[in-house]
């Protein structure tokens, strides 16, 4: 069995008034993503990782946010998208791991929510998901709540 890794990055500006979109999950909260799609940080790092594992360049060559079939689009979409296009070149997913960080609010209580969420559409046990959250100790944008940042790798393997 082949088995490939990879590594996707993302960072989105905060803005208030916007709805707030993590993991597939809306969050309560003064401030939100700002974006092309729904700017649902922790998706877009997540399909960078499974792309890159692909080797299928990334979220902006595959969506580009020149194109409005993708404003305000559910990101939960794109990653199907991503998954049919794995699909095509015989992998599947073998695990997950990502972080997020952000200053506010406190992730934890909507970590099950995002797993039960993705989870179905990576078409992997919720275990074999792993969503972590830290803060950026108050240091720069993120400290200062202008931003939000998420980190993933993945496993993918040859079916
Ligand atoms: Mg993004």
């Amino acid at each position: 069995m082949k088995i490939r890794t990879g590594f996707g990055f993302d960072v989105h500006r905060l803005e208030t008034g916007r709805p707030f979109f993590l993991g597939g999950v809306q969050i309560p909260h003064s401030h939100g993503a700002l974006g092309h799609s729904d700017a649902d940080v922790l998706i877009h790092a997540l399909c960078d990782a499974l792309l890159g594992a692909a080797g299928l360049g990334d979220i902006g060559i595959q969506f580009p946010d020149t194109d409005p079939a993708y404003k305000n689009i559910d990101s939960k979409i794109l990653l199907s998208r991503v998954m049919d296009l794995l699909k095509a070149k015989n992998y599947r997913v073998g695990n997950v791991d990502a972080t997020l960080v952000l200053e506010k609010p406190k992730i934890s209580p909507y970590l099950t929510r995002m797993k039960e969420t993705l989870t179905p559409i990576l078409g992997i046990p919720y275990d074999d998901l792993s969503i972590k959250a830290t803060t950026n100790e108050k240091m720069g944008f993120i400290g200062r709540e202008e931003g939000v940042a998420a980190y993933a790798i993945c496993l993918l393997e040859s079916v």
